[in-house]
């Protein structure tokens, strides 16, 4: 049976702070600095510390939840989540629970049904935990050592309303939510290096019922296609579930990344389970309306924002405006090859040779757009001498692509290699007559009707040029000539 899944998300993303969330700890990247070098009594949970508020942390979060149109409570509370666990030195986690910093928010996203509102249920601060690595020794015993590292470094929960409901949707949030997040300097986005983790909540339910399924929760996804896989999983894993009048059992999964199932880790905790208290080493988070205009004020252009002004002032269309308006840096290059090119090349051209040349290179050399050998300057060069007939379509894609490697100019690149497109009529005629004597049958099968000898015809045409003809003047040189020896 066909039934519609219900998914709702929650985020955690480490705010790109310089010191942790309640001590003065550097924040260090935990896949290069040495295990516990960045550890402190506070932070080691030991016993008389006192945790004190990292003002930064507060204000990347202000940032973030009203990026994300939350409101903002004036008065937020820490809270204690108790549960044992070798990498949470303290007992308990540093959260907020009943009175978190934001609530009711919502994240636009686009997909191919158009665009949709996702509520955001609540954004609210809290720490991260250390890191266990789990080893053998020599005879095969395990063992675990624990890094502190992480243990402190900031987090931020941002917790949707289950109102996702197929793996695009899934992918369009949580693609413009790192994107917002990048966008408002909160968290690199760096999803390698674990920054952002996803947990899913799955259920199911009758298409049209208003009821929820009973859902489960997994943990710990950390990419976007582990979070998709997982999700999938699921979906396939209760249908069959209910197809079999088998209920739905509501626990707390893990993702197997290497046999590509969810497994379960335990039945759903309850938050008694957590005995939530306020924090009493903390004086209620106190946000004046003043900051909060302040922080306001100073967001950048947001994506969404910026995918709309594309669409209006450059005439793109909305799945474009997406492609180069989520990253900051992409932005940048595509505005500044606009100006350069004052009105002689289309916005909408300069657009399809970034997300297309440029963005297919990016992804196969793991480069970033900052490290383009080819500045804004040198594309418009590129697409104007396609624009006044210098060289061809095809012949600007093989020039890019050496541009690309080499940082040579298309000027450079075109006049040393003789790229130079054949505009001369007179020369693209004597080749056309010679594909034509030397191909008599092709001709007959064209004039008997067969029309798709023309693009092989052409095709001749265009080898006999190395591929530097004007397809226009082939294609029209081509026409003529055929229709005279069908007169004949
Ligand atoms: P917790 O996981 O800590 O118990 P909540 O009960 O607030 O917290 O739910 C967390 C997430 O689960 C939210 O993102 C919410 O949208 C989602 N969720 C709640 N109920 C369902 C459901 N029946 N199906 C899918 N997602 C759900
Ligand atoms: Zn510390
Ligand atoms: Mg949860």
């Amino acid at each position: 049976m066909p039934y519609e899944a219900v998914i709702g998300l929650e985020v955690h993303a480490e705010l790109q702070t310089r010191s942790k969330m309640f001590c003065a700890c550097p924040v260090v990247d935990s896949t290069q600095a040495e295990p516990n070098s960045a550890v402190c009594p506070v932070c080691a949970g030991m016993p008389g510390t006192l945790p004190v508020v990292n003002r930064a942390a507060v204000e990347h979060a202000l940032r973030v939840a009203l990026a994300l149109e939350c409101e903002i409570a004036p008065l937020s509370l820490f809270a204690r989540k108790n549960y044992f666990y070798p990498d949470l030195p303290k007992g308990y986690q540093i959260s907020q629970y009943e009175y978190p910093l934001a609530e009711h928010g919502l994240l636009r996203i686009e997909t191919s049904q158009g665009e949709k509102t996702v509520r955001i249920r609540r954004v609210h601060l809290e720490e991260d935990t250390g890191k266990l690595i789990h080893m053998q020794d020599e005879e095969g015993r395990s063992f675990s050592l624990v890094d502190l590292n992480r243990a402190g470094v900031p987090l931020l929960e941002i917790v949707s309303e289950p109102d996702m409901n197929t793996l695009e949707e899934v992918r369009a949030y949580a693609t413009a939510l790192r994107a917002i997040l990048r966008r408002v300097g909160a968290n690199s986005g760096d999803m390698e290096k674990g920054v952002i983790r996803f947990e899913a909540n799955v259920s199911l339910r009758l298409p049209g019922s208003s009821t929820l399924g009973t859902r489960v929760e997994i943990k710990n996804l950390n990419s976007f296609r582990a979070m998709e896989r997982a999700i999938a999983y699921e979906v396939e894993r209760q249908t069959a579930l209910l197809d079999g009048g088998l209920p739905v059992r509501q626990e707390t999964l893990g993702w197997d990344e290497t046999a590509q199932v969810t497994i379960s880790q335990r039945s759903k905790e309850e938050a008694h389970d957590y005995r939530y208290f306020p924090e009493p080493d903390l004086p209620p988070l106190v946000i004046e309306a003043g900051r909060i205009e302040r922080v306001r004020a100073s967001l950048p252009e947001l994506p969404q924002a910026m995918k709309n002004r594309f669409c209006q002032q450059y005439g793109l269309n909305p799945a474009e405006a997406a492609l180069l308006s989520e990253d900051e840096a992409v932005a940048g290059y595509f505005e500044a090859c606009v100006s350069q090119a004052k009105s002689a090349i289309s916005p909408r051209t300069i657009a399809l040779w970034i997300s297309g040349e440029i963005f297919a290179w990016l992804n196969q050399s793991g480069k970033s757009i900052a490290q383009l050998a080819v500045t804004p300057a040198m594309l418009v060069e590129l697409l104007r001498f396609t624009g006044d007939q210098t060289i061809n379509l095809n012949t600007a894609k093989v020039v890019l692509a050496e541009m690309l490697t080499s940082g040579s100019s298309a000027a450079q690149i075109i006049a040393e290699r003789g790229l130079t497109q054949v505009n001369d009529t007179g020369l693209i005629a004597e080749i056309v007559a010679d594909v034509l004597a030397q191909n008599p049958r092709e001709v007959e099968a064209y004039h008997q009707g067969k029309t798709t000898v023309f693009n092989w015809l052409l095709g001749q045409v265009m080898r006999q040029t190395s591929g530097r003809a004007s397809p226009a003047a082939a294609r029209a040189e081509l026409e003529r000539q055929l229709a005279a020896l069908k007169q004949d």
